[in-house]
């Protein structure tokens, strides 16, 4: 079985003049695949019905994620859902929005996907870390995730306006799968998302940031660092010791220099941990100058001992980053109180229900 979500508009093109058919027929099947989201070739009517049953023979569908657990924070501003895929995987999926009249800027609805199940990064104050490896996501299962949020904006006169790689797992560990849902969903005869309005979260795999600067794409890099030197860094992040912290800014700085786009460097503020203002001048020493910008987040409460600092530790962390020139900001919590750390409510609910997660 082939789902028709996989294939980029170039392929659609190919499967149908393969078939016989004229290659604008591929036009009638991708329109309606990502602006009416059809759970079937048959919701497809406009296409020729022999063309339909063609493409059924062909072991051809239209994979379509079920919601199996919905949770909406008290505000309404951030929805987590978590997902059963064609392959029946459990995934977990939210959906950010800004409130311009909250913060200021344009209405956002923001996409937080994931690429794996569970994560071989081993994060020790990751929910999903703390699952290990399970399985990659196929580039269509990426796809779905983001379909099934349009779908639902759509009823509300909504749409989706930014895409971020930052759910469950490491997308540089799903390199190709997590590349073709890209490409697949900024193909101006796709799903047509703008370049600029996705980022790539890693935790620092060379080769796939080295491999992302040369798609010649206008992708947003994020790096978690977490730490200003090696030693902390490698207590926080135990699969860290192949790059140093040092190599990983050098690795932002060659992206920005290829790609234009300025790189972010995500860091979790975990109190006691890594919110000392010692640390915080180690921090701002290292990247003083390099143009780079941070993103300070106070850790969400998980599973593991962190705990979030205390609101004074975080606006002095931040200012001892502005004072030393380091571009920075702390990062809005949406939805503490859903899970909305990644890999957060696929554990809560395992902890509730059993694997099958057969609660919804
Ligand atoms: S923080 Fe990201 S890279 Fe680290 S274990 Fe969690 S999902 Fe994996």
């Amino acid at each position: 079985m082939t789902d028709l979500y996989r294939l980029l508009p170039e392929e659609m093109e190919q499967l149908v003049m393969d078939m016989g058919y004229p290659r604008y027929r591929a036009d009638q099947i991708l329109l309606p695949l990502y602006y009416k989201f059809p759970k079937d070739l048959n919701d497809i009517p406009q296409l020729p019905k022999k063309l339909r049953d063609d493409l059924i023979a062909g072991g051809y569908t239209i994979g379509s994620a079920k919601e199996i657990h919905r949770i909406v924070s008290e505000d309404g501003d951030t929805t987590k859902l978590l997902l059963n895929l064609t392959d029946n995987n459990s995934v977990e999926a939210v959906l950010m929005q800004y409130d311009p009249s909250k913060i200021g800027g344009h209405p956002r609805s923001t996409i937080c996907v994931s690429t794996q199940i569970g994560c071989a990064m081993g994060c020790v104050f990751c929910a999903t870390g703390q699952m290990g490896f399970e399985t990659n996501l196929k580039a269509e299962h990426i796809v779905s995730q983001v379909i099934h949020f349009a779908e639902i904006l759509q009823q509300r006169g909504e749409h989706v306006t930014n895409l971020v790689f930052m759910g469950m797992g490491e997308p540089m560990a799903n390199y190709d799968e997590m590349i073709r849902s890209v490409k697949i969903l900024t193909h101006d005869r796709g799903f047509g998302l703008g370049q600029r309005h996705i980022t790539i979260s890693t935790i620092g795999i060379k080769s796939g940031i080295e491999k992302l600067a040369e798609e010649n794409l206008q992708i947003g890099l994020a790096i978690s660092l977490h730490a200003p030197n090696n030693a902390l860094r490698k207590k926080l992040v135990p699969t860290a010791s192949p790059n140093s912290v040092e190599e990983i800014i050098e690795l932002g700085g060659n992206y920005f220099k290829k790609t234009g786009r300025r790189v972010t460097f995500e860091y979790a503020l975990m109190a006691g941990v890594n919110d000392s203002p010692e640390i915080a001048t180690e921090l701002a020493r290292l990247l003083k100058g390099n143009g780079s910008h941070v993103n300070l987040i106070p850790i969400n409460p998980t599973a593991g001992d962190f705990q979030r600092p205390s609101e004074k530790n975080i606006l002095e962390f931040e200012r001892i980053l502005s004072e030393a020139g380091v571009n920075c900001t702390v990062r809005i919590e949406k939805g503490t109180e859903i899970s909305a750390a990644c890999g957060q409510l696929r554990t809560d609910l395992a902890g509730q229900t059993g694997p099958n997660f057969s609660k919804s």
